[in-house]
């Protein structure tokens, strides 16, 4: 039977587009779907964990061209302005998704990866090919999909996935800021019903994004007035925004942010980054997590295809136990500490605890993310 491409990837951010990258410099022939185009400014705190910088260096993407901030050490403040800070035990980088995304897609383009701009409404399986259907009409057969289409989709409805009948009220928002702030500091400053980000992209700009509760948040007009009586009352956020130029003329929101539980497999797709599983943003390791599920799904098909793994049954059973193996402890530290962070009683106990006892808050950072990655 003759294929579209060996590989079809649904969604052109981190997770697709890495996993893209992987899979064309190892010969496999891939169509990779995004219903934007390039470059787009994304919701998102803009740090990402070194963990993936060894990984990505094997793909060829130098990181460093592209000149983003370095970020060694963390500080957390609660409502009333009580600090705790630590260095961050990997580090991490600051890059706007604006800059990253592009230049992932780039590579990607130059690695013979044919991506197209439109948006899948539909994935069948059958007889052991795949038929994925577009809103322009189009559609391409493939021996494998990838899902890599983010948090949430039109798709989720058609797979009829659990998380998706039930609303979330979470919303996140993100401006960029012309600011003096540290460069190399990461910083998340609770207020009521949520936290916010500080901490440098490229070019010294400084990116502002916070995750509410919706209930929080619609008593409010909109983001100013929230921002103004809110976060402010946060110290750090009150100094932060008072002295801050806006560089985007409104900023961007989110909304329908779920948490929930989800599958790493759905329908023979092999899901990566957040269509398996989103952390809790506080965590700072979404990103690096798409990055790392696109090469524990690019090793697998590749074995695949080259006749390691007989079957797609196998495939799909050792990616689904890689992926629980790499992630799901990652998740439910993050749900614990988003369950702590969110109850200011709790919050401010931690704090405490946490001042009583520096050592152990790189130990907690330790829990939410991964060990350097290095391809097979
Ligand atoms: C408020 C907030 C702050 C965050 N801060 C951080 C942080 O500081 N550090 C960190 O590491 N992570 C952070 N994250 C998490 C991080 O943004 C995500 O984990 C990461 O973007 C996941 O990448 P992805 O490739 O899975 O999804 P995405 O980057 O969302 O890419 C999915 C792509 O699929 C496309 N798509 C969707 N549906 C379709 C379709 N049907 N057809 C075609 N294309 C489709 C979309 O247009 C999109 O481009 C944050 C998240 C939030 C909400």
């Amino acid at each position: 039977m003759s294929f579209d491409a060996d590989v079809l990837i649904i969604g052109g951010g981190l997770a697709g587009l890495t996993a893209s990258i992987h899979l064309a410099t190892n010969k496999l022939r891939i169509v990779l779907i995004e219903r934007h185009a390039y470059p787009q400014h994304k919701v998102c705190g803009e740090y990402v964990s070194n963990e993936v910088l060894p990984y990505l260096q094997q793909l060829g993407l130098d990181i460093d061209g592209l000149k983003p901030s370095r970020l060694h050490r963390f500080l957390f403040s609660t409502v009333s302005g009580k600090t705790i800070q630590s260095d961050l035990p990997l580090g991490g980088f600051g890059i706007s998704r604006y800059v990253f995304d592009h230049f992932l897609y780039i590579k990607a383009v130059s690695a013979g990866v044919r991506i197209f701009q439109d948006q899948v409404t539909d994935v069948q399986f059958d007889n052991e090919c795949f038929t994925t259907t577009t809103s322009s009409g189009k559609t391409y057969t493939s021996k494998l999909v990838i899902g890599a289409y983010g948090k949430r989709s039109v798709l989720d409805k058609q797979l009829q996935r659990a998380f998706i009948v039930n609303d979330s009220p979470w919303i996140g928002v993100k401006a960029h800021y012309q600011a003096s702030f540290p460069n190399d500091q990461v910083s998340l400053h609770n207020f009521a019903g949520g936290y916010c980000g500080l901490s440098q992209v490229e070019n010294n700009v400084v990116n502002a994004c916070y995750l509410v509760n919706y209930n929080s948040f619609k008593k409010f007009r909109n983001v100013t007035a929230f921002q103004e009586q809110v976060l402010c009352q946060n110290p750090f956020l009150k100094d932060f925004f008072s002295r801050a130029v806006p560089l985007f003329e409104k900023p961007l929101t989110i909304s329908q942010i779920s948490f929930a539980r989800k599958e790493p497999v759905e329908q023979h797709m092999l899901m990566c980054g957040d269509t398996a599983g989103m952390i809790h943003p506080l965590c700072g390791n979404g990103m690096a997590m798409a990055i790392h599920s696109a090469k524990l799904a690019s090793e697998l098909i590749i074995a695949f295809f080259q006749e390691q793994l007989v079957t797609q049954s196998q495939l799909e059973h050792r990616y689904r136990t890689s992926w629980n193996n790499a992630f799901k402890k990652r998740l439910a530290t993050g749900r614990m500490i988003q369950t702590l962070l969110l109850n200011s009683t709790l919050s401010s106990v931690l704090l405490s605890s946490l001042q009583r006892l520096p050592s152990a808050l790189p130990l907690l950072i330790k829990q939410t993310h991964g060990n350097p990655l290095i391809a097979q």
